[in-house]
């Protein structure tokens, strides 16, 4: 095993993604917040689903939509009920849903988010590196530094210095995912 230990981390959004776009009761660009309410119009056979999302400061809504012209007997009958019902997990699934945010073209901002330890796998006592990947399912804009930073509990220029001097070695830096060797002294 080429390896000491391998450990598995997840970044887990805690809280739906605001929407940033101008708003025509504020006269500026402001943050909207999910209100974890859907709106559903029937038309004919036809549905219309929206997300709502609202102004932080002066409560102007801003639909953001999930379906569109969508024929009634297409939406799984679980969901509809969901939508009926603002189901609040439902709506916090759609808060944190990159997809839905590029369909509906709005510029997002994340809040807070945590780290989750989903895996630790011992290696070889004899090898002095560990292996670590964070898996980033929601997407969050971070950068590879601050992630490493965050996962190890070191400052950032404490990373930065100790990728200069080849303590850490990063792997795989996509969107999703970020694996990266780091020398055992310098965590444990
Ligand atoms: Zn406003």
């Amino acid at each position: 095993m080429s390896y000491s230990k391998k450990i598995e981390y997840e970044i887990i959004p805690k809280e739906s993604f605001s929407v940033i776009r101008s708003c025509s009761g504020c006269g500026k660009k402001v943050h909207y917040q999910n209100t974890n309410k859907f709106r559903v119009n029937a038309n004919g056979n036809k549905l219309d689903v929206w997300l709502i999302y609202q102004c932080e400061k002066c409560k102007h809504t801003l639909n953001l939509t999930i379906y569109e012209r969508q024929k009634a007997v297409s939406i799984p009958k679980e969901e509809y009920m969901q939508f009926l019902n603002n189901d609040e997990q439902l709506a916090e699934e759609y808060g944190r849903n990159l997809q839905f945010f590029e369909r509906n073209k709005a510029e997002i901002e994340f809040g807070a988010y945590c780290f989750v330890k989903r895996h630790e796998t011992e290696g070889s006592s004899e090898n002095q590196q560990v292996r670590i990947a964070i898996r980033n399912p929601y997407g969050l804009k971070l950068r590879p530094e601050k992630q490493i930073a965050e996962a190890l509990g070191l400052s950032r220029s404490s990373v930065k210095r100790q990728i200069e001097q080849e303590n850490i070695v990063i792997e795989t830096a996509s969107p999703q995912l970020l694996s990266f060797a780091v020398e055992k002294s310098q965590i444990f």
